[in-house]
């Protein structure tokens, strides 16, 4: 073994998406408080250097908010309208020129304020306020950057990077900007939590589960990410990198010839040789995904996830709001299904502004249905939103998480009252919209029989399913082999509520992650399914191997 090939080190982990990308390896990493000698600066010099990296961020802000805007629309991106304002607040800024002129760096100056104002913030009585603490740091993580980039980083800032970072909440994935990052691996994670979901929609490559501490993993250095073969390769070797090379070269040529292949069967209906028809719907996080669900093919849109409406916010979206959003998807989506799940917050999608408990097992604590049918307001401005927009296109409503008929029949009857409202106000909706479940509960699989006959449709969450029947944390990589090694208890499950929905009559998709597995297909047909739904790049695949199956 020569020297080179000694200092090449390889990590495995869980790879999301079949992709790879090659380039340096950088930590993401709340920035440090760095607090410089006050004796190489000088007053003047460090006031100029703070303006300048108060100007960047505010410049950075307003990137930021064009991106959200793209992504999740005007409204959700108002936490950056927020984080403006902050860096032009007075009393923030007069604070911070008090530091400089008690003789501190700029660093110090921006990390005493910060934690004055935090703790300022959190003392007040008010959710709305205490929840500004979070932006108060946010903003001065993003001056801090601007600092340091000063002192000689940017250059190495500004190319694209695969990203390490210990974890990544939903929120900030949604945030990547794909453009400069390259794929992302995280030493928490697993591939039925959230930010793989929205890796996979994004199409990042990612590495996820790769478990030790950022300490071990040396950063600033060249990195080949396999998320097809669960990799990450630093230091490469000359071979390595060729190897590496061809095989991206490759997986390009495939990947076009199998587009090719599959776009020919794009707008025709995926059908079995033995004649089962599946409709096959996508799964989005926001408006900004519908020009693909569109492009791919999409016979519908089977799971939308109306939380990611709610996750970049800074307080509760209006009805007004909703209506706007659900209404532009329902058009854009020209008669085409459209399945909006009411909110599915708690768990891993945490909102400061919902003020939620902590809670010790938060995925079976209070989240999902629970919390609409505790707030009455929040379920209400939901409902009423979707059935305003469904004057315009083909809208269904899901609940998530549903254990019990006495929670289907409450939200039917809260429909029920919405509808009657809209009617006195004279608004247009329409008077029988789908209404269906998800199954993601074991409770809801042994109700299958009394739920079907309340509904038109279900549902299978697989990714909630199977963490509660595996009694598996969906979040704890270490427990990732129960889900890949017991399919099968999901499977028996899927075929007894098939079975009981189409006695009623009621028809039933699968929107979990598994319905993207294309080694279960045949299975799927073979149990009748009628839909299944999945990210957008997993839509021309599934369609593809549907015609394959008998
Ligand atoms: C599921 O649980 O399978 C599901 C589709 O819902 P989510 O992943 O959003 O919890
Ligand atoms: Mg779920």
């Amino acid at each position: 073994m020569n020297k080179e090939e000694k200092r090449s080190i390889q990590i495995r982990g869980i790879g999301i998406t079949n992709r790879r990308a090659a380039g340096i390896l950088r930590m993401h990493k709340p920035h440090e408080r760095v607090r410089r000698a006050v004796s190489t600066t000088t007053e003047a010099s460090e006031r100029a250097r703070l303006e300048q990296a108060l100007a960047s961020a505010r410049a950075h802000t307003v990137t930021l908010y064009e991106r959200a805007v793209q992504l999740t629309g005007e409204e959700a991106a108002q936490i950056f309208e927020i984080h403006a304002m902050l860096l032009e607040d007075d009393d923030f800024l007069e604070a911070l020129w008090d530091e400089i002129e008690r003789g501190v760096c700029a660093e110090e100056a921006l990390a005493a304020a910060s934690e004055r104002f935090e703790a300022m913030l959190k003392s007040l009585d008010d959710a709305y306020l205490s929840a500004r603490a979070a932006d108060i740091r946010d903003v001065c993580d993003s001056v801090l950057h601007f600092l340091e980039a000063d002192e000689g980083h940017r250059d190495e800032d500004d190319a694209p990077y695969i990203l390490l970072a210990e974890d990544l909440s939903p929120s900030q994935t949604v945030l990547l900007d794909k453009a400069r990052i390259l794929g992302f691996v995280t030493l928490g994670g697993t591939p039925s939590s959230h930010t793989a979901i929205l890796a996979r929609a994004m199409g990042i490559p990612a590495l996820v589960g790769v478990g030790g501490t950022p300490e071990a993993i040396p950063t600033g250095v060249e990195a080949l990410l396999d998320a097809a073969d669960g990799t990450l390769t630093l230091f490469p070797t000359a071979e390595q990198r060729r190897v590496f090379a061809e095989k991206m070269e490759q997986d390009d040529r495939i990947a076009r010839e199998h587009d090719r292949y599959l776009r020919a069967l794009m707008n025709k209906p995926a059908v079995t040789k033995s004649g089962h028809r599946i409709l096959i719907y996508a799964n989005v996080g926001g408006a900004d995904e519908v020009a693909g669900v569109l492009g791919n093919g999409a016979d519908g849109i089977g799971l939308l996830r109306s939380e990611f409406l709610y996750l970049s916010r800074t307080d509760y979206p209006d009805e007004d709001t909703l209506a706007a959003a659900y209404t532009d998807i329902a058009t854009r989506m020209q008669g085409k299904r459209t399945v909006i799940r009411t909110l599915d917050v708690g768990a891993d999608k945490r909102i400061p502004y919902f003020g939620l408990p902590e809670e010790e097992n938060p995925a079976m604590g209070f989240r999902a249905l629970r919390i609409c049918l505790d707030r009455r307001n929040l379920f209400k401005t939901q409902l009423r939103a979707i059935l305003r927009a469904s004057a315009y296109g083909r809208l269904a409503v899901m609940l998530p998480m549903v254990v019990s008929v006495d929670e289907v029949r409450e939200s039917r009857r809260i429909l029920a009252e919405c509808r009657e409202e809209l009617a006195r106000e004279n608004q247009r909706f329409d008077p029988s919209p789908e209404f269906g479940i998800m199954i993601e509960t074991p409770a809801a699989v042994m109700m299958c029989e009394e739920l079907a006959g309340e509904v038109d449709f279900f549902s299978v969450g697989t990714n909630d399913l199977a963490q509660y029947t595996l009694a598996a944390d969906r979040q704890n990589p270490a427990l990732d082999y129960l889900f890949r090694e017991n399919v099968e208890p999901i499977l028996r499950m899927i075929a007894q509520v098939t079975a009981a929905i189409h006695r009623h009559g009621g028809w039933i998709g699968i929107c979990g992650e598994l319905a993207a597995d294309l080694s279960l297909t045949q299975r799927f047909a073979d149990l009748r399914v009628d839909e299944l739904s999945v990210s957008v790049p997993y839509l021309l695949g599934v369609r593809g191997k549907v015609t394959e199956c008998q």
